[in-house]
């Protein structure tokens, strides 16, 4: 990768050729350099890193008698005529003629007219694509083209053609030109950070031969061998740091937490319900990984509902049983309340000691938790992230349950590891997150999987909505529900309108509906910027029964619990993502009562369609999350493409799933048989902990 140790004395030097700006190399000079910055290109090695995001093949150019019907193939021809076609409902069809040795080949455009302007006759151009015969002639549907310069041969061109991203004033030949000098003249100076032995096992090439031929392929072999290079070179690397900071979890010490039969029977008595079989499954990884000597790092994976709650309970109790503390952290006020007063409850009689910690909390009542929790008074401490402020001393910490619902990172779940205070660590996600991430951002874990819900669960019937006669019925369905006992949540996108008439907004439509459709019920409003009190009041009058319906944003998407509530309604459905759909709807299968879950959209983007038809499909969140990676690109559902710290550079772990696998199984390999503290891989430590050493929070010593 680009990036080299940053001792390398040579770096800066005038004659390290990988360090010298751009603007010298053959082909940029200062005009190009400059736009090339836009593209984070200002050295010859990062112009050698700018990969290609795929090719074209005009390694088949053909003579017109060559041609085949229906099989991709590109011809040279020059420009001998144009024409645009104006069709019915203002349609057209643009076609360009090629000269090619006397053969007169035709491409055609639909509804680009613009395609005229682009060529003039005279032009020499290459097509590619599927021909056709037509009237006897040969026939482009849509090819792409690309033109060649005064001083271009076609057989010059002929061949692979990487594609690059661009940017303004850089155009695909430009950038070829530009890439293809650099590497055939800097490529053999790139050193090489995989041993030999790790390249043979992997079956890659050496680095410089993949940059080279990733930028000047002579043939697809060569381009797919370098392109899975690059791509292997981005997972190994990640990988390995993934399982460094596996390796030093499992150096750690961890209290040995034995369950006997007896703590056993004593903690399932708690429960109101028999655990399911999935529970008693992951209680079974969690109880096998408590009795030894380092700490657990376990990630629990199941749908909403599912029963997280009750095996992290399971975990806090063996910790508190063998006299550590236990420690649940929650994302949110709301919903570490939620798990306080779940605890609380099932806790009722018994003498585990227990409190709730929260940011805002008056500063005495917080001085006197943290002294409890400081001298081991306190056995359970449930809280939001105030759990892991540097004021908080935990005194003998067992189990840390840290509820993640994707918003802490690898960097806090660290907080509770450190070497004066590693307790066993269970994470857990609000829906199930798809295999890919889970191999990415949580694949320094193992994982259970809980893949049944407890008996009797209905199944929510979603229907999508699409128009106001369809809304009208809506409404007229809540009051009968309403009539028969039954609570619904009313979610929008938006607290405050930005019309009169906003459909997203939780405040007018709360407005509108205690005018006119929903006039004869209790309804309440509920949003983010509310204060606390005010939030937690109307939290109770829902909770109680008191209100029928709650109209509201989504801050009641985390761990709301009311079984009563049977209706979602969701308005301007498509705005929200998949996953946090299913979670909405997720809210109201708690109960043993039919839930039924609204989306609300006038959308018709396909993307929209597609999402919503899927909830109205399926109520398997594990089956939602491999979709949503699909449609939303990994990045987005962890939001990590906003905060920038998208661990991989080249590789998508959704699209490249099976190289993601293949790099994991090597780094562990290389990991557990200590080869990679060996002297051959010190160049590949470097690279490593220079890239993840602060996202992982390792030791630099490695
Ligand atoms: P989640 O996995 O979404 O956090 P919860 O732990 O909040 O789910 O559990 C959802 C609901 O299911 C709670 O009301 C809980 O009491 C109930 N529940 C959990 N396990 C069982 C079970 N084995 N049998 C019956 N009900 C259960
Ligand atoms: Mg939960």
């Amino acid at each position: 990768m680009p990036e080299r140790p940053r001792d390398n004395p040579s770096e800066d030097s005038p004659d390290d050729p990988l360090g010298m700006p751009v603007q010298f190399l053959k082909g940029v000079g200062p005009i190009k350099a400059r736009l090339l910055e836009k593209l984070d290109i200002r050295t010859a090695v990062e112009l050698l890193f700018h990969i290609p995001t795929s090719v074209d093949d005009y390694s088949q150019l053909c003579t017109a008698p060559e041609l085949q019907a229906g099989v991709e193939q590109a011809v040279f021809g020059t420009v001998a005529e144009r024409d645009v076609r104006h069709l019915r409902g203002g349609r057209t069809l643009t076609g360009v003629v090629l000269n090619c040795d006397g053969h007169f080949i035709r491409g055609v455009w639909f509804n680009q007219p613009w395609m005229y302007k682009r060529f003039q006759e005279g032009d020499r151009l290459i097509f590619r694509g599927k021909p056709a015969r037509r009237s006897g002639r040969w026939e482009f549907n849509n090819p792409s083209v690309t033109p060649l310069h005064e001083d271009e041969q076609p057989d010059q061109l002929a061949g692979i053609l990487p594609r690059y991203p661009l940017t303004e004033g850089i155009r695909m030949e430009g950038m070829r030109k530009m890439t293809h000098a650099a590497a055939m003249s800097l490529a053999h100076f790139i050193p090489d950070p995989f041993p030999k032995a790790l390249r043979t096992t992997l079956q890659l090439p050496e680095l410089a031969v993949a940059v080279r031929s990733l930028h000047a392929p002579t043939s697809l072999e060569e381009w797919e061998a370098g392109r899975r290079r690059i791509l292997l070179q981005d997972l190994v690397e990640f990988q390995l740091g993934l399982a460094l900071r596996r390796r030093m979890t499992e150096r750690l010490e961890s209290p040995e937490i034995a369950v006997s039969a007896r703590v056993d029977a004593r903690i399932r008595r708690l429960f109101p319900f028999r655990l399911t079989a999935g529970q008693e499954d992951a209680i079974q990884d969690l109880v096998r990984d408590l009795r030894q000597p380092h700490p657990m790092h376990r990630l629990l994976q199941a749908d909403v509902g599912a029963g997280k709650t009750a095996v992290a309970a399971y975990g806090l109790l063996a910790a508190v049983a063998a006299g550590h503390q236990g420690i649940l952290m929650a994302p949110t006020e709301v919903l570490a309340t939620q798990h306080w007063e779940t605890l609380d409850e099932l806790l009722a009689g018994s003498r585990v000691r227990r409190g709730l910690l929260l940011g805002g909390m008056p500063a005495a009542h917080r001085r006197k938790m943290l002294a409890e929790i400081a001298d081991g008074s306190m056995n359970l401490i449930i809280g939001t992230q105030a759990l892991i402020q540097d004021s908080v001393r935990f005194h003998q910490a067992g189990v840390a349950v840290i509820d993640e619902q994707h918003r802490f990172g690898v960097r806090q779940r660290s907080r509770f590891s450190t070497a004066e205070f590693s307790p066993h660590v269970l994470v857990m996600t609000a829906t199930p997150i798809p295999r890919s991430l889970c191999l990415t951002q949580f694949g320094d874990l193992d994982v259970s999987l809980i893949r049944d819900l407890p008996p009797g669960r209905q199944k929510v019937i979603t229907s999508r909505i699409t128009g106001k006669a369809e809304e009208d019925q809506v409404w007229q369905f809540v009051r009968q529900q309403v009539a028969t006992g039954r609570q619904a949540y009313v979610v929008c996108p938006r607290v405050e309108g930005q019309s009169e008439e906003d459909s997203a907004s939780a405040e007018q439509l709360y407005a509108q509906l205690r005018r006119g459709e929903l006039a004869e019920l209790k309804l309440d409003l509920l949003h983010g910027q509310m204060d606390r009190d005010q939030r937690h009041q109307v939290m109770d009058r829902f909770r109680s029964g008191e209100t029928n319906v709650l109209v509201s944003t989504t801050v009641i998407e985390v761990g709301v619990n009311v079984p009563n509530a049977t209706i979602m309604v969701v308005r301007q459905a498509e705005r929200f993502g998949l996953a946090q759909l299913h979670q909405l709807r997720g809210r109201i299968c708690r109960g043993n009562f039919q839930g039924y879950c609204f989306l609300v959209s006038e959308s018709e983007t396909p993307d929209a369609v597609r999402r919503l038809t899927a909830l109205t499909e399926t109520t398997d969140g594990f089956q939602l999350a491999e979709l949503d990676a699909e449609l939303r690109g990994p990045g987005d559902i962890l939001g990590l493409r906003q905060s920038g710290a998208m661990p991989l550079k080249y590789a998508d772990p959704v699209k490249h799933l099976d190289l993601l696998k293949e790099s994991r199984v090597a780094a562990r390999q290389l990991i557990d048989d200590g080869d990679f503290d060996s002297e051959e891989y010190s160049d590949l430590r470097a690279v490593v902990l220079l890239r993840f050493a602060r996202l992982f929070d390792l030791p630099q010593a490695g």
